[in-house]
């Protein structure tokens, strides 16, 4: 299979941003132009947000994710959103092991794999996501750390459950940091990723799973990151805030 016949996502990750009244100005804006998308369109919002989401986006073509999910079913876990619960509001997908999940939340790799697993029993799709520190590119333990993480974030998991899966690669040092991975360390990584799955599994799914480049991607890097034959959509932080970046960026994901 060649990247013209996996799905393409980009996902907007909103994190703590976007008051209900701002989230629904903002897709206000965005509905009418990424309407004729040739790719899919997520928008991953705060959980006060994910009402006025859902009802905003019915019928178009966005879809509505959350930021997280905890792995019990419920239960004494004061501040955590269970995947039924977003389930049953309306959300179709939820990111997992976002870095800073595992920078301030105390996220282990063992943690995301019972999140996503959690997540995918309930028909949720996984976006998973993985990536090196600068201190690791710069000592040359990409490939381990990736390796322990892809191995761990899908332990357990069965090839039906990876048809729920999306991997988000994002070098930490990227992230919010206007720092972009250039696009040949991009399309490395996730080629990477993609070994490391058929490794796991086999070929073929491996060469479905679409994986993602997150960290910095904006209107003028998204086409040539975009167009890397290991990258499959983006996971977009800051320019998913803005209806004309986030636009730009769903334009040339749709090449
Ligand atoms: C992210 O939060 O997943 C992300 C990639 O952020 P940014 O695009 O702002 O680097």
């Amino acid at each position: 299979m060649n990247k013209s016949k996996r799905r393409t996502v980009l996902a907007g990750n909103w994190k703590m941003n976007k008051t209900s009244s701002e989230a629904k100005a903002l897709i206000e804006e965005l509905m009418p132009a990424v309407e004729r998308a040739d790719c899919e369109v997520v928008i991953c919002v705060p959980f006060t947000d994910i009402a006025i989401a859902v009802a905003l986006c019915e019928g178009g073509n966005i879809a509505v994710g959350a930021q997280n999910c905890h792995f019990e079913e419920s239960g004494a876990y004061t501040g955590e959103i269970s995947a039924s619960m977003l389930v049953e509001a309306g959300v179709t997908h939820v990111i997992i092991g976002h870095s800073e999940r595992r920078q301030y939340f105390g996220e282990t790799d063992s943690t995301v794999n019972l999140r996503a697993k959690k997540a995918i029993s309930k028909g949720l799709i996984a976006i998973v996501c993985v990536g090196e520190l600068l201190e690791e590119r710069e000592n040359g333990t990409t490939e381990e750390v990736l390796t322990r993480q892809v191995n761990a974030a899908l332990a357990d998991m069965t090839s039906d459950d990876i048809k729920n899966v999306i991997i988000a690669y994002e070098p930490v040092w990227a992230i919010g940091t206007g720092k972009t991975a250039s696009s040949d360390q991009a399309d490395e990584a996730c080629g990477f990723i993609r070994g490391l799955v058929e490794k796991l599994f086999d070929k073929d799914v491996a060469e479905a799973l679409t994986i993602q480049y997150g960290g910095s991607m904006n209107p003028s890097n998204a086409d040539e990151l975009l167009s890397k034959e290991n990258v499959d959509g983006g996971l977009i932080g800051g320019a998913s805030l803005k209806a004309a970046d986030f636009k730009s960026l769903v334009d040339a994901a749709s090449k």
